[in-house]
């Protein structure tokens, strides 16, 4: 076979990538019948692809790339890390010091007592861990009994067994099935589902479904809540304000462990180092993956408060870890992607600049005939597509028609933007500047114009 780079013809790529890769979440034959696109190099918010297009990338990637691609010092850190010491395991009484010195700097990192780290390699890992430290946690408690874990539908927590079933998305279950002990309960998505209430008595009345859940199952029987503090994969839904202090109130009463599932929010995505501190949650772990390394290293990890890692230590071994936990690359890379977040002051751009700016462009998009509602936090926003904003109405026919047709446009119009369902969702790399803010609202707004008018020559509209 010829070497296979960059140099090889898109259409050749394009059947060698049919023949041979199997592409998460995608329909295999739907793509090969079409090719994938191919992307070949990155630099800041920018991504090139085979046939030569400059696209801004709307999505950081797919929510990671936090400082922008093409980081030279990223490289440089991870070719010395190799060359020292390109991997060592930390199980049996060994430890290194990039995963010494990352767990450091994540505990000084994050709010309260959040000084422990157990690292995984993706955000799906480290939410199966989440699963096993609770249940662990409760079993040392004397409480062996306390295993249900309550998440939510419509939340995403990953795609192992574990975070599949974390999750409330039920394609995902439909496909090889669900563990057993986890509950869902309501999301908080007013446009969607909030009816006749107010955004304020919705957020209350999702957050009291935890309660009713809690005592369905009986409090003695739940291990934990999670949730993301937005709802990212499920389509960027920013909750309604009332709808995390109730949340918080009820884990307190009832003495249940909260998981904020950071993989998305964490390091910086909402103008703060972490969602928690955003939305005032006060997790007993947290889940972070992406950001960590702004997607650089495949790395996650969960961060877990003193008493939780105090009461595991107390039970002796925990029969769990991967190859790769705090791999020294992974961990010396994110070392210095916090590094680069830190000294560059990314988060204040976020706060100060780049949202404010976004929020004013994004917000104005809500003009346009399409859309429904223009949400933002931070650098992660969304639209819902509607055929009439009064009633917040849906599409007729299978819900994601419209925002894919949506989606096709933006990527025509060399712009990254997803949709789930009908709704557009962007989270752009954080150091995006002003000037690349109006290129990609500017896209937008040609791909919500031309999917309009596409709808209404197909007489959908
Ligand atoms: N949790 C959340 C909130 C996520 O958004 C994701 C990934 N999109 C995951 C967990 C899973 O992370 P990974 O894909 O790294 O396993």
């Amino acid at each position: 076979m010829n070497m296979i780079t960059n140099h090889l013809p898109t259409a050749e790529l394009q059947a060698l990538d049919a023949a041979h890769h199997m592409h998460p979440f995608t329909d295999a034959n739907g793509l090969a019948a079409k090719g994938a696109r191919v992307i070949t190099r990155g630099k800041g918010v920018w991504l090139t692809d085979s046939e030569g297009n400059q696209i801004i990338d709307g999505m950081a990637g797919l929510w990671c790339v936090n400082v922008g691609y093409g980081r030279k010092s990223l490289a440089e850190v991870a070719a010395r890390q190799m060359e020292e010491l390109a991997y060592y395991n930390t199980f049996f009484q060994t430890t290194h010091v990039p995963a010494i010195a990352l767990a450091a700097k994540i505990a000084e990192l994050a709010p309260g007592d959040l000084n422990h780290v157990f690292f995984a390699g993706s955000g799906s890992e480290a939410n199966d861990t989440n699963i096993r430290l609770v249940r662990r946690y409760w079993d040392i408690k004397g409480k062996p009994w306390r295993k249900t874990v309550i998440a939510r539908w419509n939340g995403y927590h990953g795609s192992t067994m574990g975070g599949g079933s974390l999750g409330g998305m039920k394609p995902i279950h439909a496909h090889g099935g669900k563990i057993e002990g986890i509950e869902h309960i309501d999301q908080p998505y007013w446009w969607g589902e909030g009816g006749d209430m107010t955004e304020d008595e919705f957020g209350l009345a999702r957050a009291r479904q935890l309660e009713e859940k809690i005592l369905q199952i009986g409090p003695d029987n739940v291990a934990a809540f999670i949730g993301e503090p937005v709802q990212g994969a499920g389509g960027v839904i920013i909750p309604p304000r009332t709808y995390w202090p109730e949340i918080q109130r009820i884990c307190d009463e009832y003495g249940i462990l909260l998981i904020a599932d950071e993989v998305i929010t964490g390091f910086g995505r909402t103008g703060n180092w972490f969602g928690s501190q955003t939305f005032g949650i006060r997790p007993h772990i947290m889940t972070i993956a992406k950001g960590l390394s702004s997607g650089y290293q495949p790395i996650g990890g969960s961060i877990v408060c003193d008493e939780v890692a105090r009461t595991v230590a107390e039970g002796g071994e925990f029969f769990h870890g991967y190859t790769y936990s705090g791999h020294p690359v992974a961990a010396a890379v994110a070392l210095e992607n916090l590094r680069i977040l830190q000294e560059e002051h990314i988060i204040e751009h976020v706060r100060d600049v780049a949202h404010p700016y976004l929020q004013e462009r994004w917000s104005a998009l809500a003009d346009h005939p399409l859309v429904g509602e223009a949400k933002l936090v931070g650098l992660m926003g969304s639209i819902a597509l509607t055929p009439n904003k009064a009633t917040r109405a849906k599409f007729a026919g299978e819900q994601g028609t419209v925002g894919f047709r949506c989606r096709e446009r933006c990527f025509a119009n060399n712009l990254i933007m997803r949709h789930v369902g009908d709704r557009m969702i962007i989270a752009p790399p954080l150091v995006i500047t002003p000037e690349e803010i109006d290129v990609l609202i500017a896209r937008a707004r040609t791909s919500l114009d031309e999917c309009y008018a596409g709808l209404k020559a197909d007489g959908l509209l």
